[in-house]
């Protein structure tokens, strides 16, 4: 099936055929359906299967069709368990959001928050992250959370093998609770259930 069946729109579609890729992978098949529909999705996912654009890709697509107009809040937040994965998810939605005017931006602990702070006044559609520096950022009042539309979780099982279940929990209670949440995991284990089902009225299923 090609990527323009799934419901993605041409800037999209153009995004990633420039990048080479020719259809979708199963996780992707599967997946960008049920998040295009608005739907809550909790799916288990390996690295290397596609599953970035497979939550990335719906969500572009959910911002374009709702239009490019904006504000300065944030409307899609993605938390991940690593500084390396922020920085590289925010790459491909940098690449993936070529052709539309959107904006994201990675933050992460261990470099200077001001910095951080002064892009984020400016600022951000979709907003990377891991849970200990949104969490420091968000207590010094840097983040707006009013207008968030999706929540992604990825790599949940290691963001709770790391010990930021807490940390997630004080984030999910910043948010607003009308949201889509998605959650990728390798795993699926108790944990990780017990998060899902804090944050989402959908069934936990697998996905790939
Ligand atoms: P991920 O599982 O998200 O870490 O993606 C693994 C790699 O697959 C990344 O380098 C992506 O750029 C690439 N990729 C993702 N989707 C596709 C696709 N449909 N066709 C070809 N490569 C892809």
């Amino acid at each position: 099936m090609p990527f323009s069946k799934l419901g993605l729109s041409s800037p999209i579609v153009k995004a990633i055929k420039e990048l080479g890729y020719k259809k979708p992978t199963p996780v992707q098949e599967q997946a960008i359906p049920i998040i295009l529909s608005g739907k809550d999705l909790i799916a288990t996912a390996q690295t290397g299967t596609g599953k970035t654009a497979a939550f990335v890709l719906p969500t572009l697509e959910r911002f374009n069709k709702v239009g490019t107009l904006r504000g300065k809040r944030i409307r899609a937040l993605i938390l991940t368990p690593t500084r390396e994965l922020a920085v590289q998810v925010e790459a491909n939605v940098a690449l993936y959001s070529k052709h539309l005017k959107l904006t994201s931006m990675a933050v992460y602990g261990g470099v200077d928050m001001e910095a951080q702070k002064e892009r984020l006044i400016e600022g951000v559609d979709i907003l990377v992250a891991t849970p200990g520096r949104l969490l420091d950022l968000a207590h010094q009042r840097a983040l707006h959370f009013d207008e968030l539309e999706v929540l992604v979780l990825d790599e949940a099982d290691r963001m709770i093998d790391m010990g930021f279940a807490e940390n997630l929990y004080k984030i999910l209670d910043r948010l607003p609770e009308r949201r889509q949440n998605l959650l990728f995991s390798a795993t699926m284990t108790d944990s990780v259930r017990a998060l899902a089902n804090e944050f989402s009225d959908s069934k936990v299923s697998d996905q790939a």
